[in-house]
């Protein structure tokens, strides 16, 4: 590489990482991206199942309502470049947009490939050089201050610079290149990284209903609870896997299931598949059905409340005869159907590996970079961005704003400082 020079080096491209480099140089400053994988944005070209939730249009406060641990800390990465920005940056590139249910933005192809490629290309023309195949492995300071980093790309490489911005991503999803080497790199230079865990990340349940695996109900309440006492609740979207639980609602309530596990305390999931009836009106319902049809078995009976697989699932567990005679059934045969629907309890074993997360909670200590500008407090000339900060969101585009918005403000910082 000729010019071993820069003002800005940017070490990972991601979201994070694309959005501070293409800031900096637009503000005139010369950078570098170094990125290890063979392309950038591996991640992104993944996110949302491959549709890429972009960002939310939630108002602010709603949106920093969805953030932890500390989500006071964007304030000022918030107001430098949000929601907004981001979507017409997008569209500067000719990557149109579509708003869906609870204010997500897609791309309007429905391609997440299209939106990093957006991303690229503008850091590109903003004048941006990214290396890939490039892994940095030490960031070199003088007097606390940033004096050049050193690579690994078919050979050892010195880069100078003034300042450095570390956007290496969280551990999730490993293959995509988010290893948490960041976090080695920032702890080298004297920062503290908080405890990392998996979160928007599925659990492992004891029982398992793998004859249902797949089956996914919609409408649904599921209650956290530890020790026998109720923590949260969420209501909407229950996948069933062969380990365990999935959906919307159980990756919401991940985050503070990991913790609790952690701590070696007892988790229970209660779901409730029929939030919008009482225990009365099903019993009323039950004894309509009978009423209406007093020759049919137990199952279907349970089939006219559940599907098929959850239905044989209730029965067995309940152990009432598949074929018992509907006339014949008990008060308290209603009652045991009730409270299963209304209350059937798995007990969190577990949860997946860092493979399956979509993010990382933990992270590089907030208390020591400076939210109005992203550079370390310890370090001059370091700036941290996206998902390597103790900061995540809930699913609904909020991870991915994190990071454009703190890669811009710390794009912005780092050029000015020169
Ligand atoms: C399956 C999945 C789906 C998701 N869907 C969504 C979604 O729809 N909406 C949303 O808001 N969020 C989503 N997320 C979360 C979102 O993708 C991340 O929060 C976001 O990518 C973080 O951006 P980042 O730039 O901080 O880090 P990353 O995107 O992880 O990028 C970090 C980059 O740094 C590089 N790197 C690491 N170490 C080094 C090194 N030593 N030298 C050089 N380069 C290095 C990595 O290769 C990587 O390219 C999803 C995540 C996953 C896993």
């Amino acid at each position: 590489m000729k010019n071993t020079h820069y003002d800005v080096v940017v070490i990972g491209a991601g979201p994070a990482g694309l959005l501070a480099a293409g800031k900096a140089a637009m503000e005139g400053a010369r950078v570098l991206v170094l990125e290890k994988m063979e392309k950038p944005a591996r991640k992104l070209r993944i996110t949302g199942k491959g549709r890429c939730n972009i960002t939310n249009l939630k108002p602010l406060d709603e949106f920093l309502a969805e953030i932890k641990p500390e989500p006071r800390f964007l304030r000022d990465a918030f107001s430098e470049f949000f929601s907004n920005d981001i979507i017409e940056l997008i569209e500067s590139q000719g990557v149109g947009v579509v708003i869906e249910r609870g204010q997500r933005v897609f791309p309007s192809s429905g391609k997440a490939w299209d939106v990093a490629e957006a991303l690229i290309r503008w850091a590109k023309e903003q004048g941006v050089t990214i290396v890939c195949h490039a892994t940095v492995t030490a960031i070199n300071l003088t007097n606390n201050a940033i004096s050049s980093v050193a690579y690994k790309a078919n050979g050892e490489h010195l880069v100078q610079c003034g300042s450095v911005v570390l956007a290496t991503g969280g551990k999730s999803y490993p293959a995509t290149g988010s290893t948490g080497e960041g976090f080695l790199l920032a702890e080298k230079c004297g920062h503290k990284i908080s405890p990392l865990r998996p979160t928007l990340v599925s659990l492992e349940t004891s029982p398992v209903h793998s004859k249902a695996s797949g089956l996914l109900l919609k409408n649904v309440n599921l209650s956290v609870l530890v020790g026998g006492k109720k923590m949260s609740q969420e209501f909407g979207e229950l996948e069933i896997m062969p380990y365990g639980l999935s959906g919307a609602i159980v990756l919401r309530v991940s985050r503070e299931v990991v913790c609790f596990l952690d701590e070696g305390r007892d988790v229970e999931l209660e779901i409730d598949l029929k939030p919008a009836l009482s225990h009365e009106k099903i019993d009323n319902r039950l004894l309509r059905e009978i009423e209406e049809n007093s020759r049919m078995g137990m199952i279907d009976l349970a089939r006219k409340l559940l599907p098929k697989q959850l239905a044989e699932i209730m029965l067995d567990e309940l152990g009432i005869a598949f074929q018992k005679i509907v006339s014949r059934a008990s008060s308290d045969d209603r009652k045991l159907i009730r409270l299963w629907l209304k209350g059937k309890r798995f007990r969190v074993t577990g949860y997946r590996s860092w493979n399956e997360a979509i993010a990382t909670a933990g992270g590089l200590l907030l208390k020591e970079v400076d939210p109005r500008t992203m550079e370390s407090k310890l370090v001059k000339g370091l700036y941290f961005a996206g998902e390597v900060l103790d900061l995540d969101g809930a699913t609904g585009g909020f991870n991915l704003q994190i990071a454009y918005s703190t890669g811009w403000l710390a794009g912005k910082s780092a050029a000015a400082a020169r």
